[in-house]
């Protein structure tokens, strides 16, 4: 059984339809190169949805991996572990908040900044029991729970899946007079992605997240920045919210955290809302594992030691102005931050993806029209420039 067509059969047969992969199938990755069970060799342009910032494999995470993973690896929070502390040191550090609480996926994360804010509704703001409202955006991708598809706005999430939490208000993205509107005292939290990805690479006016913040600011809410992907370097700062300097009163992480290894993400906040929580209200068993902690401590050093945010902001510019060199009929708009890159064509964009995967890239459609380009950040100009030999050819055609 060699070839990517067995394999796929092999998955059809015992997975669950909920996914529309490409038909290739992966068996090795490195930097930002993967190659097929076939040997066929790819450029990875979506990075796992910006969870490989680090690129593939990147040794110094393989190292922390393999000599954790010979000592210790789940303790769960009954016990304490010499890793978790010296890894939220790292992260509060770097990132400028005080306390950090780590988790396993992005959706587990949003969860809990979703508990937090509630729960510092009915404890600081005082609002009235069971009546916290937090307040999210249209075409906005927080994850799959049920409660986080309860407030999305895109019908295929939901169908199926209801009855969901009540206790959300959703309003127009890029719309601070909608969030002045909409906001009253049981307001607790605002929830927004910097740069919606998934709802195909939209970005806001300049000053929204600034004219947002300071609308909470005013009104007592929490500012809650869903960072999952635009953060780590991957839209040219650390956390795109840096772009109009705004610290939200609760970042929440994952993806690159774990540079691709593992599912770690982490909400960020200081300690007047961290405050809220006391043993017992919340917890998970793999959340803050010694494992999960080296893996972020090393995912933190590379972002840090190898200019990862710098690099996309440099390369992503770069990258943009050639894209949009590229006439064509085809391509409606290109719009981006560092390198979170969406080509928005007046086709559907999967023939595309299917096209670019023939000529050994990569990439995923998002929301049907658009091509996302999210390389790792170890991507190298010269291999930008081989990408774009090839993606000016199938858009082309
Ligand atoms: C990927 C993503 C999530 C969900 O993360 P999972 O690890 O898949 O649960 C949440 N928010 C944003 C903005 C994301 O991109």
């Amino acid at each position: 059984m060699k070839t990517n067509k067995a394999y796929i059969k092999l998955t059809e047969k015992f997975s669950a339809d909920n996914y529309l992969p490409l038909p290739v199938v992966l068996t090795r990755g490195k930097g930002v190169w993967v190659w097929d069970v076939e040997g066929k060799k790819y450029l990875d342009m979506l990075s796992a949805y910006s969870a490989l910032n680090q690129g593939h494999c990147h040794p110094r995470i393989v190292k922390a991996l393999n000599n954790q993973a010979k000592k210790i690896t789940l303790t769960s929070r009954a016990f304490h572990n010499e890793q978790m502390g010296l890894f939220l040191k790292k992260l509060c550090t770097l990132t400028g908040y005080e306390k950090a609480l780590p988790m396993n996926s992005g959706a587990e994360a949003v969860e809990t900044a979703i508990k937090v804010a509630r729960k510092w509704g009915y404890y600081k703001k005082r609002v009235k029991k069971n009546h916290a409202e937090i307040i999210v955006c249209e075409n906005n991708f927080h994850g799959r729970t049920t409660t986080i598809v309860g407030f999305s706005s895109e019908s295929q999430y939901k169908n199926g899946f209801g009855p969901f939490a009540p206790g959300f208000k959703m309003i127009p993205y890029n719309s601070p007079q909608a969030l002045k509107r909409t906001i009253n005292e049981n307001t607790v939290g605002f929830l927004v992605e910097p740069i919606q990805g998934e709802g195909g690479v939209i970005i806001p006016d300049k000053g929204y997240l600034k004219e947002c913040y300071n609308i909470c600011k005013k009104n007592k809410v929490l500012f809650i920045a869903d960072e999952i992907q635009t953060g780590l370097g991957r839209a040219g700062r650390l956390f795109a919210c840096e772009y109009e300097n705004v610290r939200p009163d609760i970042t929440i992480i994952g993806k690159a955290l774990s540079g691709g290894f593992y599912p770690v993400s982490a909400i960020l906040c200081d300690d007047h809302v961290m405050d809220v929580l006391h043993p017992g209200d919340h917890g998970s068993t793999f959340g803050g594992n010694p494992l999960a902690s080296t893996i972020g401590i090393a995912a933190l050093e590379v972002i840090v030691k190898e200019k990862l945010a710098q690099r996309a902001y440099e390369l992503g510019n770069w990258f943009m102005k050639e894209l949009r060199k590229i006439k064509s009929p085809s391509i409606k708009d290109v719009r981006g931050k560092g390198l979170l890159i969406g080509v928005e064509l007046t086709k559907k964009a999967r023939k595309y993806c299917e096209q670019l995967m023939k000529q050994g890239i990569l990439v995923k459609e998002t929301h049907e029209m658009v091509v996302r380009f999210a390389p790792p950040l170890v991507i190298q100009k010269r291999e930008l420039k081989w990408a774009l030999t090839r993606i000016k050819k199938v858009i082309s055609s």
